[in-house]
């Protein structure tokens, strides 16, 4: 889960800015009120629920209470709370009063209560009659290990292949309950939140021949174990692939691109924060309903938003996909190459994955083709804290030129769309145009097609505008057709 987002903003200002834009819609907005001018009549009722109290529960569009507030003003541990188990109880006590739950305590706790006490459990979101919730305690597939009142994590073995056929065999032999390990920045948070609950761990990191980059007339090719640092500061991916290297210097602090590789970068779990929150029983871990759709979504997807709104969140995805890559994809019945343009699915297609990997297959190679002399890439993203954070938005762009004008482009967006998303509709603007102010207005317009902007995320979609322009104008100045 997202630290420090818990505040709350005058969401007025980007809210009633999209409220007008041309090809975009309000989730709730009726087909009457998007004629030009007549949601002004509605003023009142939108703009009430937007200023609305996210505190605790309130009422859902099915007449149900919502769980609204899963943050909570972040609780600062001081000196004397060392050990502090009445202090924590107290604490405990004061958020469990504002309906925030155990949710927002353990984020931001001391920690010591989790020690001391057996924790209160807040409110149970599951459906006892539910084949795959059960009653409270019976989490599908023992997702809980309880011991003495405390929440434990379910014991699991750990597997050390030396080759990628063994990891194959093992993972494969072990199918849903073994998981590949490789940087373990994504896998063990996720671990620790009981969104996986594994019985073996492969680890792929002793594997030799899966860290390296090897460029030739064809391409680049990437090892799967390739941490995000080394691709960012590899010399032939600076020279060929600058966009690639912005979007991974981007991505997370210094510190996580050390350990995080590529492979587990575009196979990173989504990070809604309800999906994180073992408190929650969503759509995505089997449960009934999304919580994001009506609570609190601010940096959920304004695209393919119809089931879960959990946008990909991978900086390496979209840029892997507007350089046309392909993957090199390990298991025991051999290697298949798949395009990226087909790795990633939506939740139509499977809400419990985001992507097409089967149990024991492994991501071994990237393969970027050279891209075309007269060609320009950049990528662009907006973050909440600069500092790190994954992106609210991300435009990438790629621009062939034939003299002055678009011969080929790719315009690929990241965080708003449960894949990266590519717009076809931009790219046929752009090709056979020179790149004028205008062709990037039109480009942008056209790039925000068919979205659904939910009640706290409509500045996404003059992000996504933004971004897209910027990233048109840098493409286009280094492929010299600006
Ligand atoms: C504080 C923080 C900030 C972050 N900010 C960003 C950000 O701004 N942008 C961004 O893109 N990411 C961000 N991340 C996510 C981070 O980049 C990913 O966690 C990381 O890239 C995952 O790589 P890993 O090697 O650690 O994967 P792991 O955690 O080991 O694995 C992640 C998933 O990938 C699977 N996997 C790993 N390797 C393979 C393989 N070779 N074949 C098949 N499956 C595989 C695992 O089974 C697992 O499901 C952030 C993470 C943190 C903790
Ligand atoms: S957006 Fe997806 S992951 Fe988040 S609560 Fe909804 S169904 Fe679950």
């Amino acid at each position: 889960m997202r630290r420090g987002r818990g505040r709350y903003r005058d969401r007025r200002g980007p809210c009633h800015q999209s409220r007008g834009s041309g090809g975009c819609r309000q989730v709730d907005q009726s087909d009457a009120s998007r004629e030009p001018g007549s949601w002004r009549s509605e003023s009142g009722g939108w703009i009430r629920a937007s200023r609305a109290p996210h505190h605790g529960f309130s009422g859902g569009a099915d007449g149900q209470s919502q769980p609204r507030n899963v943050q909570a003003p972040r609780c600062r541990r001081l000196p004397r709370d060392r050990g502090g188990a009445l202090r924590c109880l107290q604490r405990q006590e004061q958020h469990l009063g504002d309906g925030a739950g155990r949710t927002t305590h353990r984020r931001y706790c001391c920690g010591g209560c989790q020690r001391s006490l057996r924790c209160d459990r807040g409110a149970d979101h599951r459906d006892p009659h539910h084949p795959a919730q059960g009653p409270r305690g019976s989490w599908p597939q023992g997702q809980r290990h309880r011991q003495e009142g405390r929440v434990a994590l379910r014991p699991f073995k750990i597997a050390f292949p030396s080759s990628v056929d063994q990891a194959c065999d093992v993972a494969g032999d072990n199918f849903a309950d073994a998981r590949l390990l490789a940087g373990g920045s994504d896998l063990l948070t996720s671990i620790k939140e009981r969104i996986e609950v594994p019985d073996l761990l492969v680890d792929l990191k002793r594997i030799k021949g899966l860290d390296g980059i090897a460029f030739d007339e064809k391409g680049i090719t990437i090892g799967g174990l390739c941490t995000l640092s080394d691709v960012a500061a590899h010399e032939k991916v600076r020279k060929h692939y600058f966009a690639l290297s912005e979007a991974t210097e981007q991505a997370a602090t210094p510190q996580i691109r050390n350990v995080a590789t590529i492979a587990g970068n575009i196979c990173q779990r989504p990070r809604c924060w309800y999906f994180r929150s073992e408190d929650y029983l969503c759509l995505k871990k089997g449960g009934f309903k999304c919580y994001a759709r009506w609570g609190e979504n601010e940096y959920h997807t304004i695209f393919d938003n119809d089931f879960c709104c959990a946008p990909n969140q991978s900086n390496v995805a979209p840029i892997l996909k507007v350089y046309d890559g392909t993957l090199e994809i390990v298991s025991t019945s051999g290697t298949r190459e798949v395009e990226i343009e087909d790795f990633f699915t939506g939740p139509t297609d499977d809400i419990s994955r985001e992507n097409i990997l089967e149990p024991g297959e492994v991501v071994t190679r990237i393969h970027l083709p050279t891209p075309a002399p007269s060609s320009g890439c950049a990528y662009f993203e907006a973050r909440e804290r600069q500092s790190f954070d994954w992106a609210l938005a991300s435009a990438s762009v790629r621009l062939t030129f034939s003299g002055k004008k678009v011969s080929d482009a790719r315009v690929v967006l990241g965080a708003v769309a449960p894949v990266p998303l590519r717009r076809r509709a931009s790219e046929k603007l752009l090709v056979g145009n020179t790149i004028s102010e205008e062709t990037i207005d039109a480009a942008c317009k056209a790039a925000l097609e068919g979205a659904i902007l939910l009640e706290h995320n409509a500045y996404k979609s003059k992000l996504v505008e933004g971004l897209l322009a910027r990233a048109l104008r840098a493409a286009a100045e280094r492929g010299k057709g600006g």
